[in-house]
């Protein structure tokens, strides 16, 4: 069950086999850029060794008048995984995407989404470079190599969508040049992307050049705040389809979908002091966002008693099922360790502290095929002697 296997090396989290799963919150603090260290910023979130608590200090409050009016120039937040300068890519992963792959190996829906504003590290984290890849690769090159232990024994079919959403609008970043797509739901109230197209990978080298190749194919326009200010959300989609072969007769085939997701930048659009068109990107990137924010204060509400709208947004029905619903969801929060990001870095905080209380519902997607074979049969029969009774 979920619980035996926690993907080793990561902190003693509970993943519960079935039911209520709270959502697991890590933070990563990346080192100081260049840039920042030639403006002068001073270092002001960090993290507490050996610890998973962030310490963020406001650097517009003066030490003195702090103690005088009994406040501190510190916060302190708590999160399940912290990582700063010192952690490498594969221990970002190791603690973060590793930790769900056993579980969707099992048949559970898991999602991992990168929060932060822009230049935070978000798709340094999710896609990397070639040399040093990030999540994404990572994650389906262990998908692979677990897969390949069941060689002989079970059968798998590992497929994936890429997919951006800027502007509201849903562009297939695997066929960069075709129309606009929409989303649509099924009979059960899954929500899909109808037309968008999945491929089936079968190496880390081919999931690695579709990768870049989708991320090159995305939208990034300088504003002036960000020369490459990215002001899409990239969503990674996984379908992994597996059957036992060798026990024809409890034939169970398991289903999972796990989603990776780059998110735009969370600052907001006035802070880009833009205007016209990069204003109204900003304000459609702030809709999707500021759904997505807004369902994360009602899920994380005490009792779940509010009305949650995933309506308002695409990116929010699409990560339905990922933030209300049947998945394990992992949210990675960015920030930059610099003091003029401040604000931003109290922003983005805050909101993954709200993030920790939302609870998802989680169960295996087992499909028993006997037991629908057994109904068949006995529908076939009923009708052959129906036949003859003519
Ligand atoms: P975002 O996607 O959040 O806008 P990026 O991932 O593009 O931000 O990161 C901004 C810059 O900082 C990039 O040049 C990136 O290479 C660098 N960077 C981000 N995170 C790290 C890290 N953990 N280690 C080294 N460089 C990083
Ligand atoms: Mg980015």
């Amino acid at each position: 069950t979920g619980t035996k296997d926690n993907g080793g090396g990561g902190p003693p989290m509970l993943l519960l086999p079935s039911g209520e799963q709270q959502v697991i919150v890590a933070c990563r603090i990346r080192p100081m850029t260049d840039e920042e260290k030639l403006e002068g910023a001073m270092p002001i979130a960090h993290k507490v060794a050996d610890d998973n608590v962030v310490v963020l200090l406001d650097p517009e409050e003066d030490h003195d008048n702090a103690l005088r009016a009994n406040r501190s120039r510190e916060r302190k937040y708590v999160f399940d995984v912290v990582s700063d300068k010192d952690a490498d890519q594969q221990e970002v992963y190791a603690s973060s995407s590793k930790l769900l792959l056993s579980s969707v190996l099992e048949g559970y829906n898991a999602t991992v989404f990168a929060y932060g504003a822009t230049g935070a590290g978000k798709t340094y984290t999710m896609l990397g470079t070639e040399n040093n890849p990030g999540v994404m690769y990572r994650t389906l090159h262990d998908l692979f190599v677990e897969i390949k232990k069941f060689e002989g024994k079970r059968e798998y079919q590992v497929t994936m969508s890429y997919l951006e959403i800027y502007n509201e609008l849903i562009r297939d970043l695997l066929a960069p040049s075709s129309s606009f797509l929409e989303l649509r739901e099924d009979a059960k109230g899954t929500i899909q992307v109808a037309g968008l197209s999945e491929i089936a990978a079968k190496t880390p080298e081919e999931v690695m050049d579709m990768l870049h190749k989708g991320n090159r194919a995305r939208t990034q326009e300088p504003t002036k705040a960000n020369k490459t200010s990215s002001r899409s959300h990239a969503v990674l989609q996984v379908n992994i389809k597996q059957r036992d072969i060798n026990r024809s007769h409890t034939d169970q085939v398991r289903f999972a979908k796990l989603y990776m997701i780059d998110l735009a930048g969370s600052e907001r659009a006035a802070q880009t002091q833009n205007t016209g068109k990069r204003m109204m990107e900003g304000a459609h990137i702030n809709r999707s966002l500021l759904a997505l924010g807004n369902c994360i204060n009602a899920l994380s509400e005490k009792g779940n008693t509010k009305y949650v709208n995933y309506r308002d947004s695409k990116l929010t029905r699409i990560l339905k099922d990922s933030l209300g619903g049947n998945s394990r969801t992992l949210m990675i929060a960015h920030v930059s360790p610099a003091s003029i990001h401040f604000e931003e870095s109290r922003n983005t905080l805050n909101y993954a502290d709200r993030a920790k209380y939302i609870k998802t519902k989680v169960r295996r997607n087992v499909v028993d095929v006997s037991y629908h074979i057994a109904q068949y049969k006995q529908i076939i029969q009923d009708l052959r002697n129906q036949v003859q009774l003519l």
